[in-house]
């Protein structure tokens, strides 16, 4: 099948190849001529796993293409996924105005009727919001359907999780759009039927309903393992006792600084900001937030405590600073908001992170924020280390070698990475997150 998607990140991309690799015709557009000028000349955009090597074997095959034209991705194709970014607004509202501004443009461009496909995540309503937009600017009196096809994959895996998806879940008050939906995702939906039809405003919730529902897992589990340092029990083993029961499993149960990202934090605010608007106050949802905002700084107020308040000018490394490992993806990433902490307390940053960057957030910082090209060299003379991101390459260091490098051998590590006997053996003053402190 001929198909348009508009927007070309981390969703519109992976959406785009994947379609590709199973023989649709796609063209992804984006506004941001840079990255269509990358994406044409073979260069991922994005790190991602397998993505350059889909980008490489459908461009050659021509099964897609990227442009900055409206035009020409208008006339290519009868179905148009939106993907662009809906990012929160101080409120904790959505910002609708990319989404928008596709809707303007394609009322301009747009001579037939056409299937939108929200693959955005938006409110319950946007939908309507969609085809009123186009259908009151449209210069040619067309008409849209809008399905909501809400995106579940995770950055890290996000291929993967596409061609594999638990479920697809189809919005539509139309019967007579199932067929087109059923085809288009044929190849995804071969073992089992995942394809889950249902109306419009229960598939935008159940995006949100989703995203919300691990957050609180989270936070629960960072409860517990803030309860657990206090009270000095383990947390690692009270996470595999409660995740042994099948009613509970053991995903989404490491307890860390917080999560991240672009989907969590501004899919929860979301949620909470229109149920309010609606008068009902989400007080579960708004609890998990809240400890969310906590946890993503307890590495500094850790740090603060063991340095007795004292953190001007003490040398501190950062490993990690994406959201989540395998992915480049730093936004609402907890090494922010530690960074931006230790910055305004006048420590010096060494940060390192195998593929992501702040330099944009914290490059004015000048003789206080640094970046290097290896974990080892960022430890070198430090006071501490905190540990914000699970990257791989942090499990197998030699401890041998942090005590060697570090001034003083304090690792903060708010993953849980290490092994605290290893740790405590080999010299090191190890905080983990759900365990006693060392010092106390
Ligand atoms: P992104 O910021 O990576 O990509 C959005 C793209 O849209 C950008 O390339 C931007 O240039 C483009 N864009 C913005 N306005 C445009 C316009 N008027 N015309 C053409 N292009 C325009 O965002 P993303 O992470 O891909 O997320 C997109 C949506 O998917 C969001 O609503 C997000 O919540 C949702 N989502 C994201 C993920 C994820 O893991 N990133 C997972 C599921 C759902």
């Amino acid at each position: 099948m001929k198909i348009t998607i508009i927007g070309t990140g981390y969703v519109g991309l992976v959406t785009g190849l994947c379609f590709a690799s199973v023989g649709h015709d796609v063209i992804c557009l984006d506004n941001n001529k840079r990255k269509v000028k990358l994406l044409n000349s073979g260069k991922p955009t994005i790190y991602e796993n397998n993505v350059s090597e889909y980008l490489e074997k459908n461009t050659k095959k021509k099964k897609i293409q990227f442009t900055s034209s409206y035009l020409k991705a208008i006339d290519h194709s009868d179905i148009i996924f939106i993907a662009v970014d809906t990012p929160p607004k101080k409120n904790g509202e959505s910002d609708l105005s990319s989404l928008k501004d596709v809707c303007t443009s394609i009322a301009r461009i747009a001579k037939k009727n056409l299937i939108i496909v929200q693959k955005s995540t938006v409110p319950v309503g946007t939908h309507k919001i969609i085809k009123n937009t186009i259908e009151k600017e449209s210069r040619h009196s067309i008409k849209v359907k809008v399905v909501s096809n809400p995106e579940f994959l995770r950055e890290g895996c996000a291929i993967d999780d596409f061609i594999k998806p638990d479920r697809i879940i189809i919005g539509t008050d139309d019967i007579l759009l199932h067929e087109i939906f059923k085809e288009i995702y044929a190849p995804f939906n071969r073992k089992i039927d995942k394809i889950q039809f249902m109306d419009i405003r229960s598939a935008e919730l159940t995006k949100y309903a989703s995203n919300a529902m691990l957050a609180t897992k989270i936070s629960f589990i960072n409860e517990i393992a803030n309860i657990a340092e206090v009270i000095d029990a383990d947390i690692n083993l009270v996470r595999k006792g409660i995740g042994a029961d099948s009613r509970i499993g053991h995903d989404f149960l490491y307890p860390g600084c917080g999560y991240g990202g672009s989907c969590f934090p501004k899919d929860l605010q979301s949620l909470i900001h229109n149920a309010k608007k609606k008068s009902y106050k989400p007080e579960l949802l708004e609890s998990v937030e809240k400890l969310n905002n906590k946890q993503k700084i307890l590495p500094f107020v850790k740090i603060k405590n063991y340095f007795k308040n004292n953190i001007k000018d003490k040398k501190v490394a950062i490993w990690g600073l994406s959201f989540k490992p395998n992915t480049d993806d730093t936004r609402f990433a907890p090494s922010i908001s530690i960074i931006d902490k230790l910055l305004k307390s006048g420590a010096i940053v060494f940060a390192y992170d195998p593929v992501a960057s702040l330099s944009h957030l914290f490059g004015s910082f000048k003789g206080q924020y640094f970046e290097k090209k290896t974990s080892l060299s960022a430890i070198n003379k430090v006071d501490a280390l905190i540990i914000c991101t699970e990257w791989k390459e942090f499990w197998s260091v030699n401890p041998r070698d942090i005590v060697k490098r570090m001034k003083s051998p304090v690792i903060f590590d708010g993953r849980n990475i290490y092994d605290e006997k290893l740790m405590t053996k080999s010299g090191v003053i190890y905080f983990s997150i759900g365990k006693k402190s060392p010092i106390s």
